[in-house]
């Protein structure tokens, strides 16, 4: 019997299956059917293959080749899901789905390390990822990035790796005390950290702290919080997912705040929607995800229903704005983060054709299947470039570092600042 088979055929994930009425309406919301055209690359066709599987009508052959291929092309963006007239809930499918593959996949040692180092050694760690950056900044800053990158000597997969370093700034808050409101106190607010985030690009998490305090905010940072357990999940390693997600959901209700406060589209959506399904068999900590998903806001999200300072200072900028996948098709949050950014004075807000297309980040599929990425990345960037906008926004990490990729590989002199960036911008001018 194939490994991990039995995910696929519990009575709810078949149910789950039984949703789709193959209209076809989520294929030109796909980013991978709009490279290969193919249905075995479009949602239908994928749901189609896990029916296969679950049906026992794939064998073992197929089960490791063509099923994991494509399934494995699937950036799970879902933005076929905000297509799906039947409410397809293609999110679980798929996660069902790479947990049955990796529990059958043979991988070699190289690889298996690879997972061991990125998904159970660095992602949780935040002191080592710390480590990498400023390695990563040294080599940034003595001009070995440049010559390696003129060189073009790296393997393919260290060179999607290295292809989206940010320009690093090393310089990382002590978050053992809360940073106090500015003005009069209206509540407490938890922030999620992240781990890439806050070793890459730690300024977003500096801008998002500084408006919260001056929105009358105290931002706490409870120290037990980790990796949001993301990537794993997406890579179908539930238990140690699990394990991440329950360190994170201890320490964030460990005390009522108001809100925990994302900045991470990727990572917001697996706290407020993907930990409650990791839990739906353990009775407990099913709960305890329900209460703590109920808690979870992304900072437009929240600023956008809880703004006490308007932004008045003067930004001046024609700016795009990239859609994080999981932020617009998971949390739904689509119109606050451009609310926010329409409110500032001389920012101008020019949308991509495709706003809600993909550009081809999804957690560690522009490390994996960096040719497919790739090419979703270059549509991407034609239809930033045809804004002529200065500066590309975004709200998520992945995303975030993407885009800077693509700019540099499209040749665009544009900077890539997230949505509170901008916002931290207008407070700064207003205090000249
Ligand atoms: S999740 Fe995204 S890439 Fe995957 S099938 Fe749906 S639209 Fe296509
Ligand atoms: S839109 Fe929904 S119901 Fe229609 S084919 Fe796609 S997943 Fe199935």
């Amino acid at each position: 019997m194939i490994k991990g088979i039995e995910i696929l055929q519990s009575p709810d994930y078949k149910a789950k299956l039984t949703q789709c009425i193959h209209c076809g309406l989520c294929l030109q919301a796909c980013p991978t059917y709009a490279v290969f055209g193919t249905e075995m690359d479009a949602p239908r066709g994928r749901i189609a293959l896990m029916r296969a599987a679950s049906e026992g009508r794939i064998g073992l052959e197929e089960f490791t080749n063509s099923f994991t291929t494509h399934i494995n092309l699937c950036l799970a963006c879902r933005s076929c899901e905000t297509a799906c007239p039947s409410g397809v809930k293609y999110g679980i499918l798929v996660d069902g789905a790479q947990a049955a593959i990796s529990l059958n996949r043979k991988i070699g040692v190289i690889e298996r390390f690879v997972r061991w180092l990125g998904l159970r050694q660095m992602m949780p760690n935040l002191g080592l990822l710390k480590l990498m950056a400023r390695a990563m900044w040294l080599y940034e800053i003595t001009g070995v990035q440049r010559i390696i990158r003129a060189l073009n000597i790296l393997p393919k997969p260290l060179q999607a790796m290295e292809a989206i370093l940010p320009p690093i700034e090393p310089k990382y808050r002590d978050y053992r005390a809360p940073a106090p409101a500015l003005g009069e106190k209206r509540g407490e607010v938890a922030f999620f950290i992240g781990c890439i985030q806050e070793a890459f690009l730690a300024q977003v998490n500096e801008a998002t702290i500084r408006v919260l305090q001056r929105n009358g905010y105290q931002v706490h940072f409870p120290l037990g919080q980790t990796c949001c357990g993301a990537a794993q999940i997406h890579q179908g390693e539930h238990a140690l997912a699990r394990e991440l997600a329950r360190k994170n959901i201890d320490a964030f209700l460990a005390r009522d705040y108001v809100a925990v406060i994302s900045n991470a589209g990727g990572c917001g959506a697996t706290l407020k929607d993907e930990l409650v399904h990791l839990f739906h068999d353990d009775p407990v900590y099913f709960e305890k995800a329900k209460h703590f998903a109920a808690k979870v806001k992304d900072i437009s999200e929240f600023l956008a229903a809880n703004l006490r300072v308007p932004p008045t200072g003067e930004v001046k900028a024609r700016v795009t704005y990239s859609d994080s996948c999981h932020l617009r098709h998971v949390q739904k949050v689509v119109k606050q983060p451009r609310d926010l950014m329409k409110s500032i004075p001389g920012l101008q807000l020019v949308e991509l054709k495709l706003p809600d297309r993909c550009c081809g980040s999804a957690g560690v599929y522009n490390i994996v299947q960096a040719d497919t990425a790739d090419a979703i990345l270059d549509a991407k960037m034609q239809d930033i470039a045809s804004t002529g906008a200065d500066w590309i926004i975004a709200s998520n990490i992945g995303c975030h570092m993407q885009l800077i990729a693509g700019a540099r590989k499209a040749k665009l002199k544009m900077p890539v600042y997230h949505v509170v960036q901008v916002l931290d911008m207008s407070y700064q001018a207003m205090e000249k």
